[in-house]
């Protein structure tokens, strides 16, 4: 397994040659003000002080460039954020341009250029009848959004009976942000358990999840039995569902726990049935990750609220968008002193510049013709990933499209992982680093998610690497 190219990281990246080294004096500035006044995301600082932090300086492509010179290839899309690789020239020329146009303008009262242009754009590519686009600037606002307009929508419904619908079911294991009202309706017990509290309490119903829940059983029979269980919450509080909330063919934070499009299709009927909403939280799926430009489209359904955000702007700039039926957004329709507007905004709503990156990105996949050019990358990944299963310590691996989740485990008969505290997962990343590729695990979940951009070459030394790490780290921990 050693003759894998992953030393090569460096010499295949776009960066041109030479030294693009900070000076040692800057670097340790950096590093000191880093470590003693940044405060980072889901991170326990004790450990992250005592470290070295690796300190990124420009991007080429589908690559980033720390401090000292040292390329990595982007094998988490910036955490699952960029599309067309980084500083894509047709992206930078669009901003560049819009920069001395208009920066800002609030989108309360007046409206600017690019978010109408962008709003009438992904109305055209969403799935179904949505027909509105709110915007806000994160996936937990977009979820948040929605949660709140299905809240509102049956508050102040029209007709009486359905003003009775105020509870959400969501799913277990879900991610949808941090925000405490999508927080209220993720199923991660880890980042949830301290605002307990402060939450709003869902209807929470069992996600798919063979592996761990079901090791050796039909896929099938667990997914309906999962539907069965769906199907028993929605009937025991029939009339008073609002929404069904989830995220559809890959719950990505959870640890690429993936279903269906049968299930997803089978769900989504259910909820249907029961006269609640559906929202599609497709923040990590959208734009092409699944290999078509929303998730959903593969089981055919509709969501009644799409949230959008991660891929959106193409990785360039904080945006998202939560899409609406012209039903759902009818339901809000007054007279001022009928309070039936929906009270919520922000800031930056709709902010001139990250809508000119979301049009120049979808002209990107247009012009680009990434969908079509991704299918090849796909199956691609799914040959290498059929040499990575055969590994002894890979009890199973989860994709859709380029999304990928690789668990590696201590017994794959049985499907035992490490001990935690051997923190697998964080060991093949730390020494994918070492060979110029950047990732990050969930768990003991290895996440492949690169950029739709990827070429052949980075992806061969992605999974080259990936096998390599996993092989090594599980050697040493094994002896
Ligand atoms: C990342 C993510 C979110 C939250 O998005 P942020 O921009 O980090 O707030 C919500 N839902 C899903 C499915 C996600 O993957």
């Amino acid at each position: 397994m050693t003759d894998l190219p992953y030393r090569v990281a460096p010499e295949i990246s776009p960066f041109p040659s030479g030294s693009a080294a900070l000076s040692d004096d800057s670097i340790e500035a950096l590093e000191q003000a880093d470590k003693r006044h940044l405060w980072k995301p889901f991170t326990q600082m004790a450990g992250y002080i005592a470290g070295r932090p690796l300190v990124i300086q420009d991007a080429c492509g589908n690559w980033l460039r720390d401090v000292q010179g040292r390329p990595y290839l982007d094998g988490v899309s910036s955490l699952w954020v960029n599309l067309h690789g980084h500083n894509h020239p047709r992206i930078v020329a669009a901003l560049k341009e819009q920069l001395d146009r208009l920066d800002h303008a609030t989108l309360l009262g007046p409206t600017n250029v690019p978010a109408t242009m962008l709003a009438a754009r992904l109305v055209q590519i969403a799935p179904g009848d949505l027909t509105r686009v709110f915007y806000s600037d994160s996936g937990s606002t977009a979820v948040e959004i929605a949660v709140k307009m299905a809240y509102q929508y049956f508050a102040q419904h029209r007709d009486p009976a359905e003003r009775a619908r105020n509870v959400f079911v969501s799913m277990t294991n879900g991610y949808h942000g941090d925000t405490l009202g999508s927080v209220s309706v993720g199923g991660i017990d880890l980042f949830h358990q301290v605002y307990a509290p402060l939450l709003f309490e869902t209807l929470k119903a069992p996600a798919p999840d063979p592996y761990h829940v079901a090791f050796g059983q039909s896929v099938d029979e667990h997914e309906d039995a999962c539907l069965t269980e769906l199907a028993r919450r929605l009937d025991a509080h029939a009339g008073r569902v609002a929404a069904l909330v989830m995220e559809p063919l890959m719950q990505g934070a959870a640890g690429m726990l993936a279903h269906s499009p049968r299930y997803l299709a089978a769900a989504a009927k259910l909820a249907r049935d029961a006269g609640a909403l559906l929202i599609l939280d497709e923040v990590a799926t959208g734009f092409g990750r699944t290999g078509t430009m929303f998730a959903c489209e593969q089981a055919g359904v509709e969501p009644d609220l799409l949230c959008l955000a991660k891929g959106i702007s193409g990785g360039v700039l904080p945006l998202a968008a939560t899409l609406a039926t012209e039903e759902i957004h009818d339901g809000f329709l007054g007279e001022h002193n009928e309070y039936r507007t929906f009270f919520h905004g922000h800031s930056y709503t709709g902010n001139p510049l990250a809508c000119t990156a979301g049009l120049a990105s979808l002209a990107v996949f247009r012009e680009e013709d990434v969908l079509a050019r991704v299918q090849d990358r796909i199956a691609q990944l799914a040959a290498r990933l059929e040499t990575l299963a055969e590994h002894r310590h890979v009890g199973d691996i989860r994709r859709h499209g380029l999304m990928t989740g690789i668990e590696v485990v201590r017994d794959r008969s049985t499907g035992a992982p490490f001990d935690a505290s051997l923190r697998v997962g964080a060991r093949v990343v730390e020494r994918a680093l070492d060979h110029g590729v950047l990732i990050r695990p969930l768990g003991d979940v290895v996440v492949l998610m690169p950029p739709l951009s990827i070429t052949p070459d980075e992806l061969d030394l992605l999974t080259g690497v990936v096998l390599h790490c996993i092989d090594e780290v599980t050697a040493e921990l094994a002896s």
